[in-house]
Formats: structure tokens, sequence, C-alpha cells
């Protein structure tokens, strides 16, 4: 009770700091469910100038093709095309971020698609938050061109690209050279699922063994070293059954 009178006459906690602005000219939506396409709509409302919407892949392709938008959001449950497909076919000639909608419990799909070319997937059932943010930072990551700055920080970690020198509160940690070209590898596309695949090709460059396991360790030991609490981890993020992906608040 006296905590709630308490709350009640504390000022107003101040607003957090309003993200940074991030507006496309366009966004092309894939979705032959109308309502679905409503809800996606309803999500994106003030990322882009217009949103584009396409009720079957086909349609789709032409409409990525005539209004070159700065995003796709593509479902892959249509009814003329898979959506690997269609995903393949937008990235033979276009390089805008690709967020596909997919079912749950669909890995091997999901590997298939981020191999493909896709940026980064959300669930279906989908929640119009999750959406926004993940269409948020691939258009911040699309917008902005390939990540410039040679020194990356989260909270009190940093990362200098150029040095290769890690540091938590200014404490140097040391990374092994495979440990180091994972996290360059993840910090390059920061923000984007990759898949294990994808990792394990950009650091070891040829196949041995099974790529899922063998990051596993490697991903275990970083999480030791780079986050603050490795049982939690808040920047290397696990995607199950698909890859793994770095967090770097803005
Ligand atoms: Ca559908």
């Amino acid at each position: 009770m006296v905590e709630s009178r308490l709350l009640q006459t504390q000022p107003a906690a101040p607003p957090s700091p309003p993200e940074p602005a991030v507006r496309a000219r366009s966004i092309l939506v894939i979705e032959d469910e109308p309502p679905i396409r409503r809800a996606i709509r309803n999500a994106l409302r003030g990322l882009a100038e217009r949103v584009v919407e396409a009720g079957a892949g086909g349609e789709g392709i032409d409409l990525a093709a005539a209004e070159r938008p700065d995003l796709v959001v593509l479902d892959l449950g249509l009814p003329d095309l898979a959506g690997l497909e269609v995903c393949l076919e937008i990235r033979r000639w276009a390089n805008m971020p690709i967020v596909v909608l997919s079912a749950r419990h669909a890995e091997q799909e999901k590997v298939l698609l981020l191999n493909a070319g896709a940026d980064d997937y959300v669930t279906k059932p989908f929640s119009p938050r999750e959406l926004a943010a993940r269409v948020r930072a691939q258009l911040r990551r699309g917008l902005a061109g390939a990540a410039t700055e040679s020194v990356v920080t989260a909270g009190d970690l940093t990362i200098d690209l150029a040095r290769r020198a890690v540091r938590r509160a200014g404490r140097a940690i040391h990374l092994t050279p495979l440990e180091w070209d994972i996290v360059r590898t993840l910090v390059g596309q920061a923000g984007r699922t990759l898949t294990h695949q994808q990792i394990f090709d950009a650091v070891w460059r040829r196949q041995f063994g099974n790529p899922q396991q063998y990051l596993r360790v490697y991903i275990t030991n970083l999480r030791r070293k780079i986050e603050a609490d490795p049982t939690r981890p808040q920047l290397i993020i696990t995607e199950p059954g698909v890859g793994y992906r770095i967090e770097l608040p803005q």
C-alpha cells in the first residue's frame, strides 16, 4: 500500500531516449493472408513512407523488381511459390534486407533461407514489437551500409576491430585467433543471425566435422570471456538449431 502511494507521488520516470530514427522509402510485404498482412502493416507503422503488399510469391517478385523497396518481409507459406524460391530469385538481382516470417519448429528451413540470402527471420505467431525491432535493425544496417566503425561498444565491453583488441571496463581480454575470427564475423553482421555453416565457412574456410558441435565449444569459451554473465548471454545470442548473432546495443 505504502509502496503504491509512494510510486504515485514519484515524479514520472524520464522518457527513455528515442530510438535513432530509421525510415525507409518503402517496404514490400509478401503474405497471402489479408489479416496477417494487416497485422504486419500495423507493426511497421512509422518505419516506412509506404508499405506495398503482395498476396503471392510471383506477384511479390514482380513488385520487388518494380518498386525496389528498401526491405522485404517475406512469408514462407505462399500459395504459388516456396518462400525459398522467392528469396533466391530476389537475391539474384537485389541485396535489400529480407526478413522472413516462418512457422515454429522449422529450423532446417530457417537455415536454408539464411544460407540463401535472407537476413533474419521472425517466428509466427509473431509479436508486432518483435517484428518491428527486427525490421528496424535490418533497415539500420541496410540504410547505413556495412558497419564502418572500427571500435564497437556494448556496455563496458569495447571491441577494437582495427587493433584486434577486446576490453571490459578497461581491462584487456585475451582472445585466441579463432575466437577473434568468430567475434569479428559476428560483429561485421551485428544484429543478423548467421547460420553455423556461415560462421564456420568464414572462420575455418574448410569443411571438417560438425560445424554446430564445433562452434558450441568456441562460443561457450567466448561467452566466458566477454559476457557479463555467461549463463545469461546478452551479446552472443543462440538461435536454437540455426546459429548465432551478436546484439550490440545502439
Ligand atoms: Ca501465408
